[in-house]
């Protein structure tokens, strides 16, 4: 991955908030880091934390983008072990200097925990392909060694904040860069703005590296044509039937698409999960692979059923991905723009678990937070609905 800090430029940017504001469009500017409201920064300085505000585009954020909150307060919450993380989240907005400024990013407390005057959190690609293993801890610890120690996975907010400080307090040396989130994505840390953005280029070089010399970087590719359009077009039709208005499609038939819906393990690595659950909000959890529709929708109710014990009226029941042998890889979007973006950000999981299968057995977060993720962050849709209808 190149390195984009320029010298010139940055030296024309005096303050540290706006400095941080460039780093982090260098990081959300490339979508093998983070996709689609990935992701989040911060800066700290003397007692202000300044950390990125929910829904802002990290490839586009500038200094009004970043929510000011007091840091010995959000320090004080994390060090209270009694208070719940319910609690815990509800207190992060009462640390804020300004009530109306943006609600701060969901990792604020993880960004509190660390001393470091920059942090950047990313889902890297190459980061979530070496690290999304079942023997993920020892694979981490042979790529990453002491550069970056493992946290186990946490639902992200509070629980994530407490493992992050946990891990850091126990096991980082000061050659520690970061830290790798199994099943989530990479935290890197630096003094200045340059050696936080470099040590996250770090980390993701070090995994892209290990996968080439893996021979796990090539994705396979094959050379048969694509046919189905009319499968695509029933299958979307279907789906809109199930979600109860009308999907947009975006079909992706490419030699790595076709190679990937052909795969004789597909019906196992195509059914662990997403490799972050941040994705899951546009893919759902799982791709729909043998074209039956009926039963998809079935087993998605039974799984919003019981990992969150309804199935909340903002989730329907289609799937937002097809794969198949016919024509490779098929996205559904509320829109033809939400549609392609569903399409692009399987692109990248598409990759991930190819490479990650390439040297381990490949799985994801538990299906309660892919859950949890699809629930809170879901419902843009019903927005996306309710103002074309205006
Ligand atoms: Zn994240």
């Amino acid at each position: 991955m190149q390195n984009l800090w320029d010298n010139t430029l940055a030296a024309s940017i005096n303050a540290p908030l706006a400095l941080r504001a460039y780093t982090s469009r260098l990081i959300g500017g490339n979508k093998d880091m983070v996709l689609y409201g990935g992701g989040n920064t911060s800066l700290k300085a003397a007692d202000t934390l300044y950390v990125k505000g929910t829904g802002a585009d990290l490839g586009a954020v500038s200094e009004e983008h970043f929510t000011a909150l007091d840091l010995l307060r959000l320090r004080a919450l994390l060090k209270d072990e009694q208070i719940s993380d319910v609690e815990l989240m509800r207190r992060v907005d009462d640390c804020k200097h300004s009530p109306k400024a943006a609600k701060p990013s969901i990792e604020t407390l993880l960004h509190a925990a660390l001393p470091y005057a920059y942090v950047e959190h990313a889902h890297a690609d190459a980061v979530l392909a070496v690290a999304n293993v079942t023997n993920c801890e020892e694979r981490c610890a042979e790529v990453f060694g002491d550069l970056a120690p493992v946290v186990p996975y946490r639902h992200s907010g509070a629980a994530l904040a407490r493992a992050c400080k946990a891990v850091f307090e126990s096991c980082a040396t000061d050659r520690a860069i970061g830290l790798i989130l199994a099943f989530h994505g990479v935290v890197a840390f630096g003094n200045t703005a340059r050696e936080s953005y470099e040590n996250l280029l770090r980390l993701v070089n070090r995994a892209e590296d290990w996968l080439q010399s893996r021979g796990a970087w090539v994705l396979p590719e094959t050379d048969a044509i694509a046919s189905g359009e009319d499968r695509a077009e029933s299958l979307r039709q279907a789906a809109s039937a199930v979600a109860g208005f009308p999907l947009s499609l975006c079909r992706v038939s490419t030699a790595q698409t076709l190679a990937y819906a052909r795969r004789i393990d597909l019906a196992d690595i195509s059914r662990q999960g997403p490799p972050t659950p941040q994705h899951a909000i546009f893919t759902k959890r799982l791709p729909l692979i043998d074209g039956d529709i009926a039963v998809y929708a079935r087993s998605y109710r039974d799984y919003l059923q019981q990992t969150l014990g309804e199935a909340p009226h903002t989730i329907d029941a289609a799937p937002r991905i097809a794969l198949d042998p016919s024509f490779g890889l098929c996205a559904f979007g509320v829109n033809a723009h939400y549609a392609a973006v569903a399409a692009e950000i399987y692109l990248h999981d598409i990759a991930i678990i190819s490479r990650a299968t390439a040297h381990g057995r490949y799985c994801a977060a538990p299906a309660e937070d892919i859950a949890r993720a699809e629930l809170e962050y879901g419902g843009f849709e019903q927005r996306v609905r309710a103002q074309s209808n205006d």
